[in-house]
């Protein structure tokens, strides 16, 4: 029942049958004009036959008038079936190409628009058939385009937002340096730098995110014991942990099994999860790494005894640019898109990453699964 309602919907079956229709059209005229034509010829021609016969009795004349009788009737029938057939036809093709052609002139005339910066525009698609699918398929690539530019229209927004912040502080320095109420000492400089710094590193993770956020990030996979790249974070970012007076503790079970990955990228993504934990952990505080092989994956965790993540914020946490606390999360060099990233980073490794935390000043976990190989 499906299938047949389904082939009924194809335009090539419509098409068909309006040819159909136009042809059967063509030859019920045809029967209907030869039925009511022919006798009205035949009974002239007989009457006519019996006159002369009986007045004249010239057989040629008789023979004449047989044939023009059968011409006349003849062309009365094809006149009538042309000119039925034609109006069948015109009717038939008229209501087919409106069809055909009126979702056509509304894609056209929504492309259009959207090519105007309309991105709202958007197309009926009623029915089943190939041109409701094209209507389908076209209102979803007007989707796509009105999302990515609002994701650009946001871009460029967050952007020049954080670069406001470091841009109006090297300002500030420069101006009390030309009116002298800061002194050209070491400090003064050092402060120009930081927010320099800051303005690099924003720059190198913006191009590290619109690569992930275009599906460009080339992994160049190997077969890798995951320790490898958890130490090698571990022992970057050891001193800074010492420093801050910071516990930093790594489990890792014995065995580990062997990851396909990317080891300048998952050291990148522990380093990130380090360094955050680092961050928002005040000292004194207890850092933990572990890793181990479950049936889901490799799982690693980075667990902090630090300031945790209220429920509110922990699924916007993983959003470009979203920070808990926007200056603390400043004072730190944050620009707010290293989890974002990070999680692009897993994802494209084929895994997946999340944050738990019980609340603020409870701590917070950051778990991220790898497929383990066949
Ligand atoms: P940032 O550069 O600001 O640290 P991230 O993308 O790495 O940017 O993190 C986004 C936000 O998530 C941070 O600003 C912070 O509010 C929160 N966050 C990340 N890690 C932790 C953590 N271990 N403890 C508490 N909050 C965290």
């Amino acid at each position: 029942m499906k299938l047949m309602e389904r082939i009924r919907q194809q335009l090539g079956v419509k098409l068909f049958f309006s040819y159909v229709i136009i042809i059967i059209a063509g030859v019920v005229s045809l029967i209907l004009a030869a039925q009511l034509s022919a006798p009205a010829a035949l009974a002239r021609h007989t009457e006519r036959m019996e006159e002369m016969l009986y007045m004249v009795g010239n057989s040629q004349e008789l023979v004449d008038s047989l044939n023009e009788s059968f011409v006349v009737a003849v062309r009365q029938i094809l006149l009538f079936a042309t000119g039925a057939a034609l109006l069948t036809a015109l009717i038939v093709s008229t209501v087919v190409t409106r069809r055909l052609v009126g979702p056509i002139q509304r894609m056209k005339t929504a492309s259009q628009r959207i090519a105007a910066g309309e991105y709202d525009q958007r197309v009926e698609a009623p029915g089943e058939d190939e041109l409701s699918a094209l209507a389908h398929a076209f209102n979803q690539m007007a989707g796509r385009l009105s999302e990515t530019e609002q994701r650009r229209r946001q871009l460029v927004g967050d952007v020049a937002h954080e670069l406001r912040t470091p841009l109006a502080n090297i300002k500030g320095v420069m101006e009390g340096l030309v009116d002298g109420v800061l002194p050209p000492e070491p400090v003064t400089f050092q402060q120009v730098e930081r927010e320099v710094t800051r303005l690099q590193r924003l720059v190198q993770d913006l191009e590290q995110l619109s690569r992930a956020e275009a599906g460009q990030m080339l992994l160049e996979r190997e077969r890798i014991d995951p320790a490898r790249f958890i130490e090698d974070a571990v022992t970057r970012l050891y001193p800074q942990y010492q420093e801050k007076d910071i516990q930093l503790e790594v489990r890792l079970s014995p065995q580990l099994p062997v990851v396909s990955a990317d080891k300048w990228r998952m050291t990148q993504v522990m380093m990130n999860l380090l360094g955050n934990a680092l961050q928002y952990t005040p000292s004194g505080g207890r850092v933990e790494v572990t890793a181990q092989s479950t049936e889901e994956g490799l799982v690693i965790r980075v667990s902090d005894s630090g300031i945790g993540i209220a429920p509110e914020h922990l699924t916007h946490i993983f959003e470009r640019f979203y920070r808990v606390d926007k200056s603390r999360s400043r004072a730190g060099g944050g620009s707010g898109i290293g989890l974002t990233i990070a999680r692009h980073l897993i994802e494209a490794h084929g895994g997946s990453l999340w944050a738990e935390s019980a609340g603020p000043e409870k701590g917070s976990v950051f778990t991220f699964v790898m497929p383990l190989l066949p």
